[in-house]
Parts: structure tokens; sequence; C-alpha cells
């Protein structure tokens, strides 16, 4: 029998370069799956529909939850977010390991359901190279902006929650850490007892 894969959650708030690291570390690891989340939000320039998000109006969103096809949604900003649960469910089963980039409210109700998986917070090196980030980005109105700013602090208190945290003063080295975290909770004794049987027999 084959181990499960591992669950690993990426969050932090907006402008703390997640959404970098999670394209670095897929790069660098082609056998982690990215779940694609569903969102009401509209696409931005240059984003692709099943790469970025499923784009779905508020009415398809909601018939995915009385489907209970989600494993967990937020509304983030105005807009809904959620996780689609069938493909998560399968590549956890087939042993591979799943990365989620969500928010601290999907976060957490996934952390109900998967006591073990592996959740990390990737903050930045100041709130005033945060703010820097996010406007240097270019993708967001002064409004969404100003909201995404004044929700960081709220969001950088619930760090508390997650099992890691990850400064992103570096892209390269911030990958690094969060690879090294995958790696080392893939050698946890209580993960791999399947190989470790498979020794004696
Ligand atoms: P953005 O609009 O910048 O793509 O994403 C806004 C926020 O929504 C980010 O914090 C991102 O991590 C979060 N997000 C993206 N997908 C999901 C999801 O499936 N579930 C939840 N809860 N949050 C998500």
């Amino acid at each position: 029998m084959k181990n499960k894969g591992l669950l690993v959650v990426v969050s932090g708030p907006s402008g703390a370069g997640k959404g970098t690291i999670c394209k670095r570390l897929l790069e660098k690891n082609n056998d982690i799956k990215i779940s694609v989340s569903t969102t009401t939000r509209g696409a931005r320039v240059g984003e692709v529909e099943g790469k970025n998000y499923f784009f779905v109006s508020k009415n398809e969103f909601q018939d995915m939850l009385k489907q209970d096809a989600l494993l967990e949604y937020a509304k983030v900003y105005d807009n809904y977010y959620g996780t689609p649960k069938k493909y998560v469910l399968e590549n956890l089963e087939r042993g591979n390991d799943v990365l989620l980039e969500i928010d601290i409210v999907g976060a957490l109700q996934v952390k109900e359901k998967f006591k073990d998986g592996v959740f990390i917070f990737i903050l930045p090196p100041s709130l005033e190279e945060l703010k820097n980030r996010i406007v240097g980005r270019g993708t967001e109105s002064a409004k969404d902006i100003e909201k995404r700013y004044g929700c960081a602090l709220e969001e950088i208190e619930q760090v508390i929650k997650y099992d890691y945290a990850v400064i992103n003063d570096d892209i390269e080295r911030a990958t690094i850490d969060v690879e090294g975290i995958i790696k080392a909770e893939k050698c946890k004794v209580s993960r791999i007892h399947e190989d470790i049987k498979s020794i004696f027999y």
C-alpha cells in the first residue's frame, strides 16, 4: 500500500508573495499537484480558466456548495473562493502531495478536516514592504489596495494557528524554506508507516 499524499496549505496576506513561492515550488517539484480554486471573481488580464482559477457565477458557486463539491470556501474581498473537493481527495488517495493556496478562513476549515495537513503561513518582512508589493503589482484598483492592506494586520495575527511561518524577504530562500518544511514532514514516522513496514515484509 502507498502512503497517502501530503496536504500542504499555504496562506498569508495579499502581497506576502505566497503565489510566487507556490509557483516556484511547483516548477522545482513536478510531483506536487496544485489545487485550482473556483471563484466568483472576474478574471484578471492574463489569467487562464482552469489554470489560475475556475471562474464561475455566484449561482454556479451556490450550486457547488449545495452539491457539497467544495472542501472549504470563504468570502475574500467581496468575492467567493472555494477548493473543489474531488481533485484534492483523489490525489491524496493516490499518494500525490497537494498544495492549496487559500485564505485563512478556508485554511482553518481544512485544518478541522485534515488534522495531518501541513499549514504554512507566509509573512512579509515588514508592513511597509507589504504595501509596496500590493501597489507594485498593479493588478488592483486603489480601493482594492486599501481593502487588501487593511485586512493584512488582522490576517497576520492568525499566524499562531499555523504550523510554520516563513518570512519572505528573499523569494529564493523562502521557497527553499517551504521545500524544507515539506521534505521534513514527509519523513515523519507517523506518515511513512507503510514504507517502514515494507522494509520488513
Ligand atoms: P486573488 O483574488 O488575489 O487571486 O486571491 C485573493 C485571496 O483568495 C488570496 O488570499 C487567496 O489565497 C485566496 N484564495 C484563492 N483561492 C481560494 C480558495 O479556494 N479558498 C479560499 N478560502 N481562499 C482562496
